[in-house]
């Protein structure tokens, strides 16, 4: 069912004001606009972001950080929408960082995002796609990589988890051959105010941790090589 939502042709022609209209009021004055400060930008991605609980918890950890949750399905999507408006409806001045759109994550990822531009993407609880003819349907694969690889800034942070095991050590074992990518110090880790969030705040950890779920995460930090 991903049959009709619209596809910025490039990452110039997403239009920031509908996600954020705090940070991009209509009426700029056209005046001073030379000693104006450069647009924000989206920093964050949560990548099939369901109920957007991630979204919800990181906003106020970041007031200042603009973020989009990208989801697939159409319902879910729009539901994210309305809870971030009656957040912001009954939080006036908070919230207004957070958004979300419609899209395939799989195909769109550089339609959304130019080079180095974003610092952290999130994949929380992915879909396991299980059998292994179906391994290519899953959200980190060694060619996704590339792509996340290409949208990060160098030192930027990709954080997964999951409650299924093999999937688990998939994610962690491409993430280990990717040559972008080097896994983090389980001390920085735990020292991550982030972190705490991956297992609490998204509606599916919470599943897992009521049903007494282990879980398994990877968080790998951008580098570069020596050519970049
Ligand atoms: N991250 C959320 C959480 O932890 O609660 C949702 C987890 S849910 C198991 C996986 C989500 O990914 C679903 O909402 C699904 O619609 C979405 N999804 C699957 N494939 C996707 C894709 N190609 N692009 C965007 N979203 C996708």
């Amino acid at each position: 069912s991903d049959s009709h939502f619209p596809v910025p042709v490039s990452p110039d022609e997403v239009d920031l004001s509908q996600h954020y209209p705090r940070y991009f009021p209509a009426d700029k004055g056209g005046e001073g606009e030379e000693e104006a400060a450069p647009p924000p930008r989206i920093r964050f991605a949560d990548v099939g972001c369901g109920f957007g609980g991630l979204l919800v918890g990181l906003s106020p950890l970041f007031p200042d950080t603009l973020m989009i949750g990208m989801e697939l399905r159409d319902k879910v999507t729009e539901y994210v929408k309305e809870r971030i408006l009656a957040l912001r409806a009954s939080n006036p001045g908070q919230y207004d960082n957070i958004s979300v759109v419609r899209t395939n994550s799989m195909k769109y990822i550089p339609n959304y995002f130019r080079k180095a531009q974003l610092t952290k993407m999130f994949f929380l609880f992915p879909d396991p796609h299980f059998k292994e003819k179906n391994h290519r349907r899953r959200v980190i694969s060694m060619q996704l990589l590339d792509e996340y690889a290409y949208v990060m800034e160098v030192g930027g942070i990709i954080y997964t988890i999951t409650d299924v095991e093999e999937l688990g050590e998939w994610m962690r074992s491409c993430l280990e051959k990717h040559p972008l990518f080097e896994a983090i110090p389980e001390e920085e880790i735990k020292a991550d105010p982030v972190v705490k969030l991956l297992s609490t705040a998204t509606e599916e950890s919470q599943k897992v941790a009521r049903n007494g779920g282990q879980t398994f995460h990877a968080i790998f930090r951008r580098i570069s090589l020596q050519e970049e």
